[in-house]
């Protein structure tokens, strides 16, 4: 035998039963998004480096040092994407989408990768569910999107915060940047390596520092909602009026700033206390559509974590009751026939592919978590029945199957 292989550092098998949240999770999403109308895309897990340099931003931490960028054959630039908007964008206008119906309402699924340091809840191959609304710059949008994270943490019972911030819009954020400067060089002294140098290229990401040191200097920043523009303040205070109209619990979190540079307005994160960290995230990006080579288009979205959420939810047990078969004697054709009849019924059916005593075959049962076991002997065959034994109780009788 050879040397055991190893998945890469970072990338994860997922085994059963832990499967089972997972797809409890992206199957519970989809359900929800489908009554929202979003319909599914599916792009590419490959894509020019250009598209997310041009989209996340050069100076994020993500274009910076979380990438996996290759070059294939012919020399061409690639990355494995590390999010899923990017991409999403980057078909919306090369399919022209836009010039087909005033907006639209996409939602995605699949593996993200990232290079980052693996720990729990954080691996190099993840796994998102994210919706994205191209169209509306109006606040019902935001309002709405909000209400399906809210209907999300629900139906996974899920804890979590839902907090959120207005990052303003090109009018208004330039004076705020220059003030948060100001202010960052006044407590320059206190940030970790990393947001001196963000403090000049990009402040706003100083706020997003997980730096205990950097989080309690940036404590008394000022606060971009105290320099929204007219329009951004009446659509942030719209929004507030909105959510607290449909019920959505939020929290205003003025340091909220999220680690993507395409953000406009709104922006939020469902903050899981038990896990500390986001599961979910979002915003608005204005200009993002623009700013790939589209037309002018308003749009958001967001993303969940799927393994990050997966951690603190649970999948029910599956409804469908399992029913092991055990055959004994030349029964075979019947006991299939049995297997056949109860899968018609919808009940979820193993056979026994081993011979062997009764109290083995039982043990079997129990190991898989049969909540029947199906005895069929040849007298059973001769009378047309089946023996069914219920695992909990231990009862049993005859019953006709088929
Ligand atoms: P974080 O602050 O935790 O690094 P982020 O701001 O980088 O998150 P987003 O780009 O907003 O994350 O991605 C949306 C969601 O995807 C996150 O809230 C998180 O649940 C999940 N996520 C992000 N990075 C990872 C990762 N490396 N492994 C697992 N899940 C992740
Ligand atoms: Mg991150």
């Amino acid at each position: 035998m050879g040397e055991t292989l190893q998945s890469p550092r970072g990338f994860h098998d997922i085994l059963p039963p832990d499967i089972d949240t997972f797809r409890f999770v992206t199957s519970t999403v989809r359900d929800i998004l489908r009554l929202y109308n979003f319909t599914e895309i599916i792009t590419p897990i490959v894509e020019r480096v250009e598209v997310f340099e041009r989209s996340i931003g050069e100076a994020t931490d993500i274009v910076q040092k979380e990438m996996f960028v290759f070059t294939d054959r012919k020399g061409r630039k690639l990355a494995l994407r590390p999010e899923g908007t990017a991409g999403v964008v980057r078909a919306y206008i090369q399919h022209k989408l836009y010039a087909q119906r005033p907006y639209h309402k996409l939602f995605y699924e699949g593996p993200m990768f990232r290079y980052e340091r693996p720990q729990a809840g954080r691996y190099r191959q993840f796994h998102q569910i994210g919706a994205e609304v191209f169209g509306p710059a109006e606040p019902l949008a935001d309002a709405e999107l909000l209400k399906i994270v809210s209907d999300i943490l629900e139906a996974l019972k899920v804890e979590a915060t839902l907090e959120i911030n207005s990052l303003g819009c090109a009018e208004c954020r330039p004076a705020y940047r220059e003030a948060l400067k100001g202010f960052l060089e006044g407590v320059s002294s206190h940030l970790c390596k990393d947001c001196l140098e963000r403090k000049d290229r990009n402040p706003l990401r100083v706020l997003d520092c997980k730096v205990e040191g950097c989080r309690e200097a940036t404590k008394e920043a000022p606060k971009m909602v105290d320099f929204l523009c007219q329009e951004c303040r009446e659509h942030y205070e719209t929004l507030k009026k909105l959510l607290t109209e449909m019920g959505v619990d939020f929290r205003e979190n003025y340091n909220l700033v999220r680690g993507l540079d395409y953000y406009t307005r709104t922006v939020f994160e469902a903050v899981s206390p038990k896990l500390g960290s986001a599961v979910i995230a979002g915003g608005r990006y204005d200009y993002l559509v623009e700013q790939m080579g589209g037309p002018p288009t308003p749009a958001l979205g967001f993303a969940v974590g799927v393994e990050r959420i997966a951690l603190v939810t649970e999948a029910p047990p599956l409804k469908e009751k399992l029913y092991f078969i055990i055959p004994f004697g030349d029964v075979i054709p019947y006991a299939l026939k049995v297997a056949q009849r109860l899968r018609e019924e919808g009940k979820r059916v193993e056979i026994s592919y081993r011979k062997g005593g009764l109290r083995k075959q039982l043990e079997f049962a129990d190991k898989i978590g049969a909540d029947y076991a199906v005895i069929v002997g040849e007298d059973e065959m001769r009378e047309g029945v089946v023996t069914l034994k219920d695992m909990s109780t231990g009862r049993q009788e005859k019953v006709k199957v088929v």
